[in-house]
């Protein structure tokens, strides 16, 4: 254990983060028992804990968030169970419709402008509750392709904030199309009330702030949503994961290195969910996501 390990090759990656001398840090000791995640035990669970109204898109068995500010992608979103459960201890129903919304999540996110992939990813060392990232990849950035793109969002500066909150509202109207409730709007809303306000006092006409919602509302329609990408026709395999490292929702890293090259997943997941997995997903596709 005292010998120094070697720096491995995707230190010499375009798409590694660092540069200059490194060194490859200690291993700790392995714990004989973990410590309990979030939510986990006797500990609070915070995705249980939060309202809906801190979602943009919630469904009767799903909930979808974004951080609490733009952070350096375009767009991180995570998909959650509303019920308490882990990903292996998702019922059938849920496990199939997880894959229905996965793929609607996807397609959700690389419609907006600007995106060129999005990547999936389930670490789950942090919090108990079933947690799913969605990272958008910025098109044309080519450095941040495949495992690093968690550690680039940290790194670049932020979005900014209005066209990170018009994204929102564009995937929120998008996942609507299917059902559930749209929660995030877009800025639009918060620019026009100071001014439509401000006119009408100098007018000395009073607002009815109705008004202003229905506004909103029509505003945060899924016309421009559905417009280019109701069958995404360019689903294509993804080619440019060389093996995704990962790394845990709160920065730990878990070990599960080496490439899930996920090509087998529909076989297993057919097998395993038996015949009911095309009834319910169809069935669930256009009712609530
Ligand atoms: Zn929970």
């Amino acid at each position: 254990m005292s010998h120094t390990p070697r720096i491995p090759k995707f230190a010499q990656w375009p798409s590694f983060p660092f540069e200059g001398d490194l060194r490859v840090k200690q291993l700790d000791e392995p714990v004989d028992v973990e410590p309990a995640r979030k939510g986990e035990g006797s500990s609070v669970c915070a995705a249980c804990e939060t309202p809906d109204e801190a979602y943009i898109w919630v469904s009767e068995r799903w909930r979808v968030r974004a951080m609490d500010r733009p952070s350096g992608l375009p767009m991180v979103l995570i998909l959650e169970s509303r019920s308490h459960l882990d990903l292996g201890d998702l019922p059938n129903l849920l496990a199939a419709e997880l894959g229905v919304m996965t793929v609607r999540l996807e397609r959700a996110i690389r419609s907006l402008d600007g995106v060129a992939r999005v990547h999936v990813n389930r670490w789950g060392d942090g919090s108990a509750h079933f947690h799913m990232w969605f990272l958008a990849r910025p098109y044309g950035r080519l450095q941040l392709r495949g495992t690093f793109l968690s550690l680039w969002d940290d790194i670049l500066p932020p979005i900014p904030e209005s066209v990170w909150r018009e994204n929102l509202a564009l995937v929120a109207a998008w996942l609507a199309e299917f059902g559930g409730r749209t929660l995030a709007e877009p800025p639009r809303i918060e620019w026009q009330a100071p001014s439509s306000l401000a006119q009408q006092a100098s007018a000395g006409v009073t607002l009815p702030v109705e008004e202003l919602a229905v506004k909103g509302k029509s505003v945060a329609e899924p016309e421009e949503a559905s417009r280019d990408t109701d069958q995404g026709g360019d689903v294509g395999a993804d080619e440019a994961n060389n093996g995704e490292t990962s790394k845990d929702t709160n920065g730990e890293i878990d070990e599960d290195t080496n490439g899930e090259t996920s090509e087998d997943v529909s076989s297993e997941a057919s097998d395993e969910t038996g015949g009911d997995i095309g009834g319910r997903a169809g069935a669930t596709r256009r009712t609530d996501g």
